[in-house]
Formats: C-alpha cells, sequence, structure tokens
C-alpha cells in the first residue's frame, strides 16, 4: 500500500497516510481562504485509521456553514494547518494536500464553493463543480448537528 508523509512547515507535527484519499477537494469558500492566507484550498480526505500523527498539534474548532464543527489541528510553532476533522463525516480525516509537499500528489476529484473562486482561478477539465458542499454532505451535516442537539431537527 502507497505510504505517504507529510509534515508542517517546521517538521515539529507530522503525519503519515497509507493508500489513496477517498476524496481531494479544491475549495474556494472564503473560509478556507482565511485560513490558507491563499485564494483556495486543495485538501484529501483519508479514513481516520489509515492515518497517524506525530507531535502536539493545537486545536481550533468553528462551526462551518451547515452548522456541523470542524476540528482544525495546526502547528503551535510555525501555524501550520496539519489536518482537520469533520462533524458531517466522522472517520475522515482531511489532510491539506500542501503539506505533502509531493507534486505527484492525486489532483482535485472535485471543486465546491465554486461561486467565490477568484476568477482567475482556474479549475482543472473534467472536475465536477458544485455550488457549496454535495448534496450528500449536507444531508450528512444536519443529520450530525440534530443528532448533536438530542434529535430536534
Ligand atoms: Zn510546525
Ligand atoms: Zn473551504
Amino acid at each position: 500500500m502507497n505510504t505517504r508523509s507529510a509534515a508542517c512547515a517546521c517538521g515539529a507535527v507530522s503525519l503519515t497516510a497509507e493508500g489513496e484519499p477517498l476524496s481531494v477537494s479544491m475549495c474556494h469558500c472564503l473560509a478556507c481562504q482565511r485560513r490558507t492566507g491563499t485564494t483556495y484550498s486543495v485538501h484529501a480526505y483519508f479514513p481516520k485509521e489509515r492515518v497517524s500523527l506525530h507531535g502536539t498539534p493545537k486545536r481550533y474548532a468553528r462551526a462551518g456553514d451547515t452548522g456541523a464543527m470542524v476540528d482544525f489541528h495546526f502547528c503551535p510553532d510555525c501555524g501550520s494547518t496539519t489536518h482537520w476533522e469533520v462533524e458531517a463525516m466522522p472517520g475522515r480525516i482531511g489532510i491539506p494536500v500542501g503539506i505533502f509537499a509531493d507534486p505527484g500528489f492525486p489532483p482535485p476529484s472535485v471543486a465546491i464553493f465554486v461561486p467565490h473562486r477568484h476568477p482567475w482561478v482556474v479549475i482543472p477539465e473534467g472536475v465536477p463543480q458544485n455550488e457549496g458542499h454535495s448534496a450528500a454532505f449536507k444531508a450528512a451535516a444536519e443529520a450530525a448537528v440534530a443528532k448533536r442537539r438530542g434529535g430536534a431537527a
């Protein structure tokens, strides 16, 4: 199985991921723009059991636009985002593709929040484009939020 290594800019926090990503998203949302400091995020999701973490990142949690929480982890020394977990999709870990520092990493499989795209950013040909999250993600997020609030949807 293919093992890929990822690390923050200073190397204090690193991850290894076994096998191929479940998906690779190119996200144009404004929250990703602020988090990355640039105009879009490209990140991969892996099954949690195929990811191992080394080091002690800090955590920053925020509600996504669906109300479901996203738990971001970042290096306390250099500030690189190392990974995150999404309440809507338990069992998956999101990892920014850049921290693999590997130009051979699989390309995006989907583009999301496309209306927030900077007009000069080019989405690779053939990549499906969504206005926001996919319908499946939205349904999962709504179910997760309802469950957290005690079933009162
Ligand atoms: Zn670091
Ligand atoms: Zn985003």
